[in-house]
C-alpha cells in the first residue's frame, strides 16, 4: 500500500486531504536502481569554501550539517562562514579582476567558459548525484539541471566576444561611442531549488561579461556548486575569478550584500529577502538584479488542444516537487470546460508517485522539514476555508518516514483572495478557478502581486496576441510552458517577481555598465 498525502513526521499534516482511498495497486513502488558508487563520498567528509582556487575552511571553524531530504539524515558537513570569509573571497576576486581577469581578452574568456562547459559535461553524472543527495532531486531532474548548466556555459562562451558598444551620431566634429564594461566583482546569492541552473545563468553571464564572482549558495544546496568551482579551476580560470562561500543567509549572505567591494548583486530568492537585499544595496548605491517569486497562471480556453495541454499543466506544477519560481501554480479554466478538464487533471494527479530521489519517480521530497510544514499550513488553511480537493497523488511506502514528502494536490474553486491564489506555496499544489470570458481571465491572471511567467492555451491566433499583451509577466508561453524556458530566453519578472533579466544575451547588459565616450576632433 502507498501512503496518501504528506509523508514524514505527521504532526501538522492536513489529514483532511489525505483520506481518499486509492484503488489497489495504484501506489505500487518502483524498484530502486542499483547503487551508484558515490562521488559524494569522494569529496566528503567535509565541504570547504572555494576561494582563489583553493579549498579553505571557514575562519571561525564552524560547520553546518548537510541533510538528505529523502531520509532526513545528515551525511556531510559544510562551512558555516561569516563576514571574515566573505572578506577573503572578495579580496581574491578583486585581486583577480584588477591584475589578471581584465587583461584576458573576450575571445579567451569564451574559450575558458567553453572548456568549463566541457568539464561539466564530463561530470554530469557526478554533479547530478550530488544534487540528488543534497536537494532530493529525482535522477532525471538532477541530470536535466546538470545538462542545463552545460548549456549555460556553452551559450555564454559564445556570447563573450559579441557584446558590442554602439556609435552615436552627434554634433559635427565629434565621434561618440559606447563601451560595455564589467562591473568588477559581482556577488551572487543563489537559492536551493535549482542550484546548478541558477548558478549557470547568473555566474555564466557575469564571467562572460568580464566580472569576477563571489557566490553564496543556499545553505541547503551547496555541494554541486563547490564542485563546479573546482572544475572551473581545472578548466583554467585564474585564482579569484570564481569563489564559493557557504553559510547561513543572515550571516554570510548579508555580509556579501553589504560588502563595499561588491559592485553588483544578483539575488535569486524570496521577495522578503529581496527587499532586505535592496535596502542593504541602496545604502551604497550598488546595482541589483532581483529574480524573485511567482504565482504563475496557466489560462486554458475552451478551444485549447487539451491533449497537448494536460501533461504540460501537470508538469508545470509537479516539476521539482513544485519548488519552482515559475511553477504554473494556478490553472484558470474557461467555464464551459471547467468540469471535464478538472476531471482529466484529477485522474492525472492520482497517478503521480512521490518517493526518494534515487527511485526517480514523478516527484522527490521537498527540500526540508520547514518547507514541508509550509505546504501543510497552506493545505490546512484551504481545508478550514472549505476549498474542495479534486485529487492527490501518492507517497510510496519506500519513502522513509523522516523524509520530507508531500503528495501533489489539486484544489478547485479557490477564491481569488485566498492565500492559495495569492502566495507562493513552493510545493506541488495546483489551485484551479474558472472564468467566463477573456476580460475575466486577464483580471484573474493579473490579480496577484507577482508577474513572472504566464501560460496561454488557445487555438485562436488573435486571442493569443491579445492575451500575451494584457497579461502582466516577464515571460508568456502560448500553447507551451517552459518554466523559464531555454537558456537563450531572457527571464525575469515584473511587480514583486523582481526586476532585471538573466538568461539569454540580455543578461550581459545587466552584468555590464555602459560608458559613453565623446571625442572632439574638429
Ligand atoms: P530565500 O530568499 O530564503 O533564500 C535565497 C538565498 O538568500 C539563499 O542563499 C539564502 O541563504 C539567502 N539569504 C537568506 N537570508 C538572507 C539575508 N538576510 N541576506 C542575504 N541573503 C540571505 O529563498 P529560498 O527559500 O532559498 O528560495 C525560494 C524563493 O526563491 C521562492 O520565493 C522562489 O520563487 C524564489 N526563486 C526565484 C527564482 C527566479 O528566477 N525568479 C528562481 C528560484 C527561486
Amino acid at each position: 500500500m502507498a501512503r496518501q498525502g504528506g509523508g514524514g513526521a505527521q504532526e501538522g499534516n492536513p489529514i483532511g486531504y489525505n483520506m481518499t482511498p486509492k484503488a489497489p495497486g495504484t501506489g505500487r513502488p518502483q524498484p530502486l536502481p542499483p547503487e551508484v558508487p558515490g562521488p559524494v563520498d569522494k569529496i566528503s567528509p567535509m565541504q570547504l569554501n572555494y576561494i582563489g582556487n583553493q579549498s579553505i575552511a571557514s575562519a571561525s571553524g564552524r560547520t553546518l550539517p548537510v541533510i538528505d531530504p529523502s531520509d532526513g539524515l545528515a551525511f556531510d558537513e559544510l562551512q558555516r562562514s561569516d563576514a571574515a570569509d566573505i572578506d577573503a573571497a572578495v579580496s581574491a576576486a578583486r585581486d583577480c579582476f584588477e591584475h589578471t581577469w581584465h587583461k584576458v581578452s573576450a575571445a579567451e574568456r569564451g574559450r575558458l567558459l567553453y572548456r568549463l562547459s566541457q568539464k561539466v559535461a564530463e561530470h554530469v553524472d557526478e554533479l547530478a548525484l550530488l544534487e540528488q543527495r543534497d536537494c532530493g532531486k529525482p535522477v532525471k531532474q538532477a541530470r536535466a539541471d546538470a545538462l542545463a548548466l552545460v548549456r549555460y556555459f556553452e551559450f555564454y562562451a559564445g556570447a563573450c566576444d559579441k557584446l558590442h558598444g554602439e556609435t552615436i551620431p552627434y554634433q559635427d566634429g565629434y565621434s561618440v561611442f559606447t563601451w560595455r564594461e564589467p562591473h568588477g566583482v559581482t556577488g551572487h546569492i543563489v537559492p536551493w531549488n535549482y542550484p546548478m541552473q541558477i548558478f549557470g545563468r547568473s555566474v555564466g553571464g557575469a564571467l562572460a561579461a568580464g566580472n569576477c564572482c563571489v557566490v553564496k549558495p543556499a545553505e541547503d544546496a551547496c555541494l554541486s556548486l563547490i564542485r563546479v568551482a573546482q572544475l572551473a579551476a581545472e578548466a583554467g580560470f585564474p585564482p579569484g575569478a570564481l569563489n564559493i562561500v557557504t553559510g547561513l543567509g543572515q550571516e554570510v549572505g548579508e555580509a556579501l550584500a553589504r560588502h563595499p567591494g561588491i559592485d553588483h548583486i544578483s539575488f535569486t530568492g524570496s521577495p522578503r529577502i529581496g527587499t532586505l537585499i535592496q535596502q542593504v544595496a541602496a545604502e551604497r548605491h550598488c546595482p541589483v538584479t532581483l529574480e524573485l517569486g511567482g504565482k504563475s497562471p496557466q489560462i486554458v480556453f475552451a478551444d485549447a488542444d487539451l491533449n497537448a495541454a494536460i501533461p504540460v499543466l501537470i508538469n508545470a506544477i509537479v516539476q521539482n516537487s513544485g519548488q519552482t519560481c515559475s511553477a504554473g501554480s494556478r490553472v484558470l479554466i474557461e467555464q464551459s470546460i471547467y468540469e471535464p478538464l478538472l476531471e482529466r487533471l484529477g485522474h492525472a494527479f492520482e497517478s503521480l508517485r512521490v518517493g526518494p530521489a534515487a527511485m526517480d519517480l514523478d516527484l522527490g521530497p521537498l527540500i526540508r522539514q520547514t518547507q514541508q510544514q509550509r505546504v501543510w499550513d497552506f493545505l490546512s488553511d484551504a481545508h478550514v476555508a472549505g476549498i474542495p480537493m479534486v485529487a492527490q497523488g501518492v507517497v510510496v511506502d519506500e519513502a522513509p518516514q523522516a523524509g520530507f514528502y508531500q503528495a501533489p494536490t489539486l484544489l478547485r474553486d479557490v477564491p481569488v483572495d485566498h492565500r492559495l491564489a495569492q502566495d507562493e506555496v513552493f510545493g506541488p499544489v495546483l489551485a484551479a478557478m474558472s472564468f467566463r470570458d477573456e476580460d475575466e481571465a486577464v483580471a484573474l491572471a493579473n490579480a496577484t502581486h507577482f508577474g513572472l511567467v504566464a501560460g496561454i492555451w488557445t487555438e485562436n491566433g488573435a486571442r493569443q496576441f491579445r492575451m500575451a499583451k494584457r497579461v502582466k509577466s516577464g515571460q508568456v508561453f502560448i500553447n507551451n510552458y517552459g518554466a523559464g524556458g531555454g537558456v537563450e530566453l531572457p527571464f525575469g519578472g515584473v511587480k514583486s517577481s523582481g526586476y532585471g533579466r538573466e538568461k539569454g544575451f540580455e543578461a550581459l547588459y545587466g552584468f555590464t555598465t555602459l560608458k559613453t565616450v565623446a571625442v572632439k576632433h574638429g
